[in-house]
């Protein structure tokens, strides 16, 4: 604009009514990013210092468009995306995006070429939000759950110092049964309420399904299972009553493990979309797959009415959020 013309716009604010004061304010102020908002939101609702927990928190301005906020106990002051899988991420208007293109399993090349990002920081992104999702377990199985092991094949893609000869991905294993060395276990358990579990073994016994298992498993909750006799001891620690389905029988009343096998096959199925995951990245793939079938059984309430409500309400965005213990 003219600064001549500039110098006139001053003159008239005074004869603004209240309305066009508030309309002059909102076109004047930065687009709130959404993402950013609920942080903030978070914080308050929760109203805890992210470095002391204490409550006496204030707000303190802003840092790269990132509210801040000073704790009066510990003086230490903090930006909302601290403790959030957003914390040092550039870029925050294409976040909601591209969590967006996650959720219709876009690829990581796909995803760089639509926002216009590299490809290396589309990768850093995708292997962020999948981290958030990792440990990320609804609450404890409770009820009817029911349990099974799956096997994937062992890859070392992009390790360096390899003990082995490279192999192409799809090539038969060395031996015709399961072992160790060429399939990774993953043991899934999941109730009836579609809360799911799911956790890499090194080891399929007793022990590390008890260890891993025991303590997501509701007390005196009925599990049935293929009749893995390693199951024999969780049960008996946690006092739950182990039905077992034999190979021959498809189930016994209420009782069966349909809905594992059906879980296995969907992983495995979407699995195979992905081109081949290291190994040492399949906890976070699992976690990317739980997020979605959640999504699947997700009843959303009768106030959430457009999409970009519903988006909010997805497990794989509000998981990247703050994990404030209750
Ligand atoms: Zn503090």
């Amino acid at each position: 604009m003219n600064p001549q013309h500039f110098l006139h716009i001053p003159k008239h604010i005074a004869k603004l009514d209240p309305v066009q004061k508030q309309t002059l304010t909102s076109a004047l102020s930065p687009q709130q990013n959404p993402i950013l908002s609920r942080l903030s939101k978070e914080i308050i609702r929760h109203s805890k210092c992210l470095h002391c927990q204490s409550e006496r928190l204030r707000k303190y301005g802003f840092s790269h468009g990132r509210q801040r906020f000073f704790c009066n106990d510990c003086r230490k002051s903090f930006v909302n995306t601290r403790g959030s899988a957003y914390f040092y991420q550039h870029k925050p208007e294409l976040w909601q995006k591209y969590l967006q293109h996650m959720i219709e399993l876009d690829s990581i090349r796909c995803c760089s070429k639509v926002l216009g990002i590299c490809v290396t920081t589309s990768f850093n992104w995708r292997h962020r939000y999948m981290k958030a999702t990792q440990n990320t377990y609804e609450s404890k199985l409770e009820g009817i759950v029911e349990a099974d092991e799956t096997y994937f094949r062992a890859s070392k893609k992009g390790e360096r110092n390899l003990t082995r000869a490279a192999r192409q991905r799809g090539t038969k294993a060395s031996t015709s049964g399961i072992n160790h060395i060429d399939w990774v276990s993953v043991l899934v358990a999941k109730d009836r309420n579609h809360h799911e579990f799911d956790h890499v073994l090194s080891k399929v016994d007793a022990a590390k399904i008890n260890e891993c298992l025991g303590c997501k498993i509701a007390d005196e909750s009925v599990l049935c299972t293929d009749g893995q006799p390693a199951y024999n001891q969780l049960c008996k620690e946690h006092h739950l009553f182990h039905v077992v389905i034999k190979n021959n029988q498809t189930q016994q009343g209420l009782y069966h493990i349909q809905n594992i096998n059906h879980y296995h096959s969907q992983l495995k199925r979407w699995y195979l979309k992905m081109h081949g995951v290291a190994s040492k990245n399949l906890p976070k793939y699992l976690g990317w797959f739980r997020m979605l079938d959640w999504h699947k059984y997700q009843v959303f309430s009768s106030d959430i009415n457009t999409e970009a409500e519903k988006l909010f309400e997805f497990k794989l965005l509000q998981v990247q959020q703050h994990n404030f213990k209750a």
